[in-house]
């Protein structure tokens, strides 16, 4: 019954059930998952006469006359005049001409809402007749779209409702008796019809524990089929890796030391490694890439870096160009921007074992090249793929691998949504560092952050200029930071050397330009988000960042890492339209960044501000996104959820579908 497509409820038909569809609803049980994103506060009900004040309060009453008139092009306002024994009230809604028909006067109307300023009574929810649902303290209310009112969710839901009785139960009766949760048929009635925010809550927390108990079942899933495959076993760190340690121009942080001898460890058996090495951008986590790298070559093997775009894996293969000359390792870069004759050669090398270790993109990595002989992949940007690119990357073969993340996220929960990779964290940047100083500059006094960065410049330093996120295209990126380079090197940056980085310059002039920016020959770079992951020139202690209240937070905090990555003080200057122009959203951002440069509260932040589940929205877990979890709140429950599925994992019972239907029927691939 839950599988049947929603048009078996009255009501639905062919339109209703395709916007239903855009709204990922397809079946009754989808329906019935479909999580309301808040519910009604309970008001208190009041004679007309006593509406008064902006609180909000239900009336009672009958329709005297109602009519709509358009105000503005694409304003329309119906005022319906309500009266009940004790007075009057226009009551006002907005753009809803057809309520008009469906209000003739004698109508029995119950409104929910509050005296508006301009006098009439603002609606906000309503119901005819005399069934109670949308006005009900406690109602919920869906995520709905353009097309599909919360109402018309509301009415379906309520129609799906008496189906939910016949939810089975997965989960043993001792468990949820144990975990004091309801059964899932009660849990999905209070979830749409709720007698109190607490019941709801109940209800939310029993759902979140079965998706979790779920997740943690697949990803126990792939570990045991990963446990079936085979790596080479790489022995102890030897010569080479000694040797790199040596020219390093730093000794490795504890927590780099940590990270190695956990990785180490992974590589010494034949298991092949799924390691999640997470840390804030400037922590050195491409430091300890390279040693992994490393530890492949020095047994005869090759290590590739697979990065999620051209322009990171370009930088990458900068950083390690240097090292792995000195240390006499041949390493290759890979990119689809590369002249065929070029390309071709480097497939070659990688292919005859030649090329010890490789960079690129990691499609290109996946599809295109035969390696003679991979023993570890390092995968950057982890967070950027979803689970089904980390396995289709090393399909066929069984590398180690070593994922790399800058976008922290709290251990517990890693643990949980990758609960098939162990952690390495680098929770400590390397100790000269001094934390980068934010200010947010308003854009009449921009004058002032350009004056504080040629100050600096005249000091020696070097800086970034970053141009303000166009979203059309790449080609409009790229002119619009030319425009802007030209327009810096006639007015506030007449004195310096320019140069503009965006992402459609050939490979070469890029490598040619951040060569040139290193070497200190260029003062400036002007810049698209391409500098945001990668490139490292610790000499660059300034930055500042055009309309900065168009970036995401986590891009921001990105950005910011190209600077203060050297012994002296670094400066972000955030620039942006007036504080009182800006969404809260935006001000909350920026307010976020001048206050800490703590990746790991900024990314708690984010997921405040965007809302959970939002940093699951690319599936990168392998599930559908996680619905009723909320990722803070819910770190009890990822605990118990953990210990829950270890004892199940031998019968899942009714959850075996369950596993089934999110991880997909396929037998669990050894490289997820
Ligand atoms: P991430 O990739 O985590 O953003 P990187 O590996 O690029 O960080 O390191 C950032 C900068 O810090 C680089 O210039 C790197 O050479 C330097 N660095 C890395 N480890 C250390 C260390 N132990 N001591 C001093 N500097 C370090
Ligand atoms: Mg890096």
């Amino acid at each position: 019954m839950l599988d049947a497509e929603l048009d078996v409820l009255p009501g639905v038909g062919p339109t209703v059930k395709r916007r239903l569809a855009k709204l990922g609803l397809a079946t009754v049980g989808d329906l019935l998952a479909h999580r309301p994103h808040r519910y009604e506060q309970p008001v208190p009900s009041v004679q007309i006469a006593d509406v008064f004040g902006d609180t909000e309060v239900a009336i009672e009453g009958r329709v005297i006359r109602a009519s709509s008139r358009r105000t503005g092009r694409r304003l329309t306002v119906q005022t319906v005049r309500v009266a009940d024994a004790s007075g009057e009230l226009d009551a006002v809604w907005f753009n809803q001409p057809w309520l008009i028909d469906r209000l003739p006067s004698g109508t029995h109307v119950r409104l929910r809402g509050q005296r508006s300023r301009r006098g009439g009574f603002a609606v906000r929810s309503y119901d005819l007749g005399t069934e109670t649902s949308a006005t009900a303290d406690f109602a919920p209310v869906y995520p709905a779209s353009e097309e599909l009112a919360a109402g018309k969710l509301r009415q379906l839901v309520e129609a799906a409702l008496p189906l939910a009785r016949t939810l089975p139960d997965p989960l043993p009766a001792a468990l949820a008796t144990q975990e004091r949760l309801p059964t899932r048929a009660d849990a999905v009635a209070a979830l749409h019809r709720p007698t109190d925010l607490a019941a709801a809550e109940e209800g939310r927390r029993r759902l979140a524990f079965d998706e979790l108990v779920v997740l943690q079942l697949g990803l126990a899933r792939i570990v045991r089929g990963r446990e079936q495959a085979v790596a080479p076993a790489l022995g102890d760190p030897a010569e080479l890796v000694r040797r790199y340690r040596e020219i390093l121009p730093f000794t490795l942080t504890p927590d780099q030391e940590r990270a190695i001898r956990e990785l180490d460890g992974d590589l010494a058996t034949t298991v092949p490694m799924q390691r999640l090495l997470q840390g804030d951008v400037g922590s050195g986590k491409t430091v300890v890439a390279l040693y992994a790298l490393l530890r492949a070559v020095e047994r005869g093997h090759q290590g590739a870096l697979m990065a999620p775009t051209e322009t990171l894996a370009e930088q990458h293969f900068l950083t390690l160009e240097g090292p792995c000359a000195e240390l006499g390792v041949r390493c290759v870069l890979l990119t689809s921007a590369l002249r065929a004759k070029e390309h071709a050669e480097a497939r070659a090398a990688i292919a005859s074992g030649e090329a010890q270790i490789a960079v690129g993109t990691h499609a290109l990595i996946q599809e295109e090249v035969d390696f003679a002989n991979l023993a570890v992949a390092v995968v950057d940007e982890q967070h950027r793929f979803g689970v089904e690119q980390r396995q289709a990357l090393v399909e066929g073969r069984s590398p180690h691998v070593l994922h790399m993340t800058a976008t922290p996220i709290p251990r517990t929960l890693a643990l949980t949504v990758y609960g098939d990779l162990r952690v390495s964290e680098l929770s400590h940047p390397p100790a000269d560092r001094r934390p980068v100083i934010t200010r947010w500059i308003p854009e009449e006094r921009a004058t002032d952050a350009y004056r504080r960065l040629t100050r600096l410049l005249r000091e020696g330093r070097q800086a970034y200029v970053v141009c303000p996120l166009v979203e059309e295209s790449e080609g409009k990126r790229a002119r619009a930071a030319e425009q802007e380079a030209e327009r810096l090197r006639s007015a506030e940056l007449r004195d310096f050397r320019v140069g503009c980085l965006h992402g459609r310059l050939k490979p070469v002039e890029r490598r040619e330009l951040m060569a040139r920016f290193k070497a200190r020959e260029l003062d400036v770079l002007v810049a698209t988000t391409v500098i945001e992951v990668g490139v490292d020139v610790p000499n660059a202690t300034v930055m500042i960042v055009q309309e900065a209240d168009r970036f995401g937070l986590a891009q921001l905090h990105q950005l910011r890492g190209r600077v203060g990555r050297g012994a002296e003080q670094s400066y972000c200057l955030l620039v942006s339209r007036a504080k009182e122009e800006l969404t809260d959203a935006a001000r909350a951002r920026l307010e976020a960044l001048v206050e800490t440069n703590d990746g790991f509260e900024l990314a708690e932040l984010d997921l405040e501000l965007r809302g959970e589940g939002q940093l699951l929205g690319t599936r990168q877990s392998g599930l559908s996104d996680l619905r009723f979890t909320r990722l803070r709140a819910d770190r009890g429950l990822l605990e118990r959820a953990r210990e829950a599925a270890t004892a199940l994992a031998d019968h899942e019972g009714l959850l075996a579908e369950e596993v089934e239907r999110a991880f997909g029927g396929d037998e669990p691939t050894p490289l997820a």
